[in-house]
Formats: C-alpha cells, sequence, structure tokens
C-alpha cells in the first residue's frame, strides 16, 4: 500500500547509471541509555543486513549514555567487523547523534534507525530496492502506531498539521527518522550546518526524488522512551520556528486587530464624552485593554526572542556535537 510521496515516480533515471552494482550499506543508529535492548537490536540488525548480500556497516552512535551502553557496544564492536561506534562527550539529542552518524557513515546509501527495534529492520530490504529504482530518499511512512499514548499520537497529529500550515515546505505526515538517504543527499545535508535541527523538515526541504514507504511502528522492543514530554516540546518547537517564520507573522495581525478595537474603543469614548453624561466611567475598559495589550506584547516578544536566541546560538559557531572515542572505523578514515 505504499506510493510515490510527493513526487510522482516519472522522471527517474535510469537506476543503474548512478547506482553502484554492489553498493555499501550503512546504518546508522543512535543510542541513549539503551542498555536494555540494544543486545536484542544488534543481533535482528545484523542478520537481515548479512540476509540482504550487500557490504554494510552499522554505526552506532552513543549519545552520551549514563549506563552501560558505550560498553555493550565495544563489546559488539570487539566481535563484529561490521560495527563502526561514535561515541559524544556528552548527550547532544537524537538529531545531533543521527547527524554525526551519517557524517561518519561511509555507504553509498545510508538508513537511519531508531536503537529500539520499533522501526522494523526487516524494511531495510525494501527501501534499497526502492532506491535501486531511482529514489534518493525512501522514508517510511507509520500508518499504525503500537504501544504509544494515546495522548503522543493525538499531540503528533495535532503538531504535523500545524507544522504544514505554517510552513512553507512540505513536511510528510507520520513520518519519523527511519529513512534510507542517498549518499548525495547526505552530502547535501551535510552543508546545513544549523543548530536547531528537524532532521524530517531538513530532508524534506532538499527535494530529490522521495519515496513513502508505509509500516507499522512496533511498540519498543525493551526500554523506556528517552523522549520525555519536555524533548518533545522542545523537538516540536525546534519545528516550526526552523521551518516558518508564520509566528513573527501574527504579531503583525494581533496588532491589526487590537488596532482596530481600538479604534472602535476611541469612537465609542468620543461618542459617550461628547453626547451622553455617562463620561467618567470606563475604568474596568481601561484596565482591560492595557492588560491585554500588555499580555500581547509580552508573547510577542517571546516568539521573538525565540528566534533572536537560536540567531545568537547560531552565530556563536560552535561544533554541532563533539565526539570522545571512535571505535570500529579504517585508520585512515578522517573523523569530520
Ligand atoms: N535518542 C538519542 N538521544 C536522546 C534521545 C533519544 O540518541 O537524547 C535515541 C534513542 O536511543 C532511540 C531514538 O533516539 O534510538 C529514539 O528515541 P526513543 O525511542 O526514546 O523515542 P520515541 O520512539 O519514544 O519517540
Ligand atoms: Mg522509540
Amino acid at each position: 500500500t505504499s506510493s510515490p510521496q510527493p513526487f510522482p515516480a516519472d522522471g527517474l533515471g535510469d537506476p543503474s547509471d548512478n547506482r553502484p552494482q554492489t553498493p555499501l550499506i550503512s546504518v546508522v543508529v543512535p543510542c541513549y541509555n539503551e542498555e536494555a535492548v540494544i543486545g536484542l537490536t544488534h543481533p535482528r540488525l545484523s542478520s537481515t543486513l548479512a540476509a540482504l548480500g550487500l557490504p554494510y556497516e552499522i554505526v552506532y552512535v552513543n549519545d552520551g549514555s549514563r549506563d552501560r551502553t558505550l560498553a555493550l557496544l565495544k563489546d559488539i564492536q570487539a566481535g563484529d567487523s561490521h560495527v563502526r561506534v561514535v561515541g559524544f562527550s556528552r548527550n547532544f539529542g537524537h538529531q545531533l547523534a543521527v547527524t554525526a552518524g551519517i557524517d561518519n557513515a561511509a555507504g553509498d546509501a545510508i538508513v537511519i534507525i531508531d536503537a529500539d527495534l520499533q522501526d522494523p529492520p526487516e524494511l531495510i530490504g525494501d527501501m534499497i530496492a526502492k532506491w535501486r529504482e531511482g529514489y534518493d530518499v525512501v522514508y517510511g511512512r507509520r500508518t499504525i502506531r503500537v504501544g504509544e499514548s494515546a495522548f503522543k499520537l493525538a499531540t503528533a497529529g495535532l503538531f504535523y498539521r500545524l507544522l504544514n500550515r505554517l510552513s512553507d515546505t512540505a513536511i510528510p505526515l507520520d513520518t519519523g527518522d527511519f529513512r534510507l538517504i542517498d549518499r548525495m543527499v547526505a552530502e547535501a545535508m551535510r552543508n546545513m550546518p544549523e543548530r536547531d535541527r528537524f532532521l524530517r523538515g531538513m530532508v524534506a526541504w532538499l527535494g530529490f526524488k522521495q519515496y513513502a514507504l508505509d509500516y507499522k511502528r512496533d511498540a519498543r522492543a525493551a526500554g523506556e522512551t528517552k523522549y520525555p514530554l519536555r524533548k518533545m516540546l522542545a523537538f516540536a518547537t525546534d519545528g516550526i520556528l526552523s521551518f516558518s517564520i508564520a509566528p513573527l507573522r501574527v504579531a503583525v495581525w494581533l496588532g491589526v486587530l487590537t488596532a482596530a478595537f481600538s479604534v472602535c474603543g476611541i469612537a465609542w469614548d468620543l461618542f459617550t464624552r461628547l453626547f451622553t453624561r455617562h463620561w467618567v466611567s470606563g475604568w474596568a475598559s481601561l484596565l482591560f485593554a492595557v492588560l491585554l495589550m500588555g499580555g500581547v506584547q509580552l508573547i510577542m516578544l517571546g516568539i521573538v526572542g525565540e528566534y533572536v536566541g537560536r540567531i545568537y546560538r547560531e552565530g556563536k559557531r560552535r561544533p554541532l556535537y563533539l565526539v570522545r572515542e571512535r571505535f570500529g572505523f579504517d585508520d585512515n578514515k578522517k573523523s569530520p
């Protein structure tokens, strides 16, 4: 039940032109406190990849875990030459872990998948098939999501619809970061040095030939979500503020609206002052106007502040993430 999205299937070049005969497949796995699940993930991922019969590597990014994740990844790496490990100096967040994985992946095609087996690795074969047909991005579209709270489903649904209303970039609904990207797309993403990264939006912005592969998102195999409400809100804010300046325009509309109201108010005041005897009254409406204006101004100041803060952070030009350790890479392969 998959359909090409958002581009029609026409106009695809002959894939044999630009797809290598035996491509290297990289799989990027961000891991934060995943000791409970990593021992399940690796065997399932590597048996799926081995069955494809293509050369592959798995790039695990340890995003500053506080548990035994790094030690487990080291063990896995020691026993499997397909495995590479990148360890951050601290927790930088999911989107940056994925970014580091992409930066360190050598593959002709790069697959991004969560560590918790919510995205079935078995789909990677289908993604590669679509890539070989000529698509540059094959992203998973979750038709069914198992084991997510009603609250998460409702807020996620609302968020993606709001984001699409506000943004000029059409960001496909119900997608996550589970996707395959071509080398070319990965290189393009390296040239997007923005700090507040909303990868699924960035990939949508890039364009290229994209294909939506429908799938059922499972429940976590083990462990707990690493996205508490606070992180989810920050992520949603990044999505909207990075892909839309519509919130800034709210100021203009609110201004127009309140100005229109005050013109009516002034007219009414003048009328009562000149033509009636009740012109002393009006404290309540005065207070109301002052409070309303104060509130509206503070909200708008806050929104402007969000954007200014982001400009400030970008202006410092700090590195996006810091790598503390790397295992399993060829010696000649330089770190980014
Ligand atoms: N993750 C990460 N850094 C973080 C939070 C999460 O690398 O700060 C990883 C996590 O290990 C997992 C993926 O991002 O592989 C998605 O996280 P999770 O499954 O907790 O999110 P959910 O599926 O609940 O939205
Ligand atoms: Mg998950």
